[in-house]
């Protein structure tokens, strides 16, 4: 959406697809979007629809699109009505989804979004009086021993860590013990929560309840989006885990035409930095538009 402003400001023909079904839509409130904090998701998108409409120059159609392909030097983009739009460019802004089930917790779709969080920055100090469960799906100590230490600064120190049943380093342990963290390393059973999704309990197998109010659950459990594969742009895995689309400065792929913007590029940038990107990647765009104009006279 943040693209499309800044082309449609250019009077750059742009069709914008949009199933409007973005990543944080089970949260009641975004956070630390500076002028916009504590705005719902879909308050955020009705918002951007509504400035986006002065501009002519660009189509908005809340509908999927089902596949592109690239032929020659234009893409064809089919919408899941069978639509077809072709266009010179591409920017693929369709974010990462995240596949709970991959982290084998029993009771997470209850919570997550609720109670249970993954970014410490965007709900920590929602949750800075709670008994917090810590969960990492997947993640090097590093990464645990990292993401806790954002937690602890950006929101509870009565935390403890569910190993969940993964085997666990004396290191990482002694450090998680020095800095006050509790460990659990048994295989979780299940998670308890009330009917609003706050979490009350962490059912371990041998039946304990640990009682928690809120946590965080990080690690890789994010999944691509099906465009990103379909059209065949390079990607790599960064330290999390995530595959990403590789990308310079400003969302140019290893596919010409083909920019990306938001977690699609940085797995979880949030969404000043979606925002961010999308207008960085625009006006790249619109330089090359400039540039290639002011060539041909
Ligand atoms: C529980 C939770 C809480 C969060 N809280 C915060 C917070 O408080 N503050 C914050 O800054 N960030 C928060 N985030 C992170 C934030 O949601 C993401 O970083 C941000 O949404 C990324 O923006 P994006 O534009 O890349 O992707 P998204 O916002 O996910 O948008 C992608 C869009 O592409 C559309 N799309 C995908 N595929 C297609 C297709 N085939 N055709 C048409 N449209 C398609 C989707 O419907 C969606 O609207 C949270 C995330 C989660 C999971």
């Amino acid at each position: 959406m943040a693209a499309a402003l800044i082309l449609g400001r250019a009077r750059l023909s742009t069709v914008v697809f949009n199933d409007e079904w973005p990543r944080n839509w089970v949260t009641q409130a975004s956070h630390g979007f500076y002028t916009r904090d504590g705005a719902h998701p879909m308050e955020l998108l009705e918002v951007a629809k509504s400035q986006l409409a002065p501009y002519k120059a660009v189509q908005y159609r809340a509908e999927a699109i089902a596949s592109i392909s690239k032929e020659g030097q234009v893409f064809c983009v089919t919408s899941a009505s069978g639509s077809v739009v072709r266009a010179r460019r591409v920017i693929l802004a369709v974010g990462m989804r995240d596949d709970l089930a991959q982290t084998g917790l029993e009771g997470i779709e209850r919570v997550y979004g609720r109670s249970v969080f993954p970014c410490p920055f965007c709900d920590g100090f929602e949750l800075r009086e709670r008994a917090l469960a810590v969960f990492t799906h997947g993640a090097q100590d590093e990464m645990v021993a990292h993401y806790l230490s954002m937690i602890q600064t950006l929101s509870s120190t009565d935390l403890i860590w569910f190993a969940n049943g993964r085997s666990v380093g004396d290191g990482l342990v002694a450090e998680l013990e020095r800095q006050g963290v509790g460990v659990a390393l048994e295989v979780v059973k299940c998670l308890e929560s009330d009917a609003e999704g706050q979490l009350t309990g962490v059912v371990l197998d041998s039946g304990q309840v640990v009682p928690r109010t809120g946590g965080f659950l990080g690690g890789s459990y994010a999944v691509a989006n099906p465009l990103v594969e379909q059209l065949g742009v390079p990607m790599e895995v960064n330290p999390m885990g995530w595959s990403l689309v590789q990308s310079q400065e400003q969302g140019q792929t290893g596919l010409e035409g083909v920019y990306v913007a938001g977690d699609v590029r940085a797995g979880f940038g949030k969404i000043s930095g979606a925002a961010a990107q999308g207008a960085v990647c625009a006006a790249g765009i619109v330089r090359e538009v400039a540039q290639e104009r002011w060539n041909h006279g």
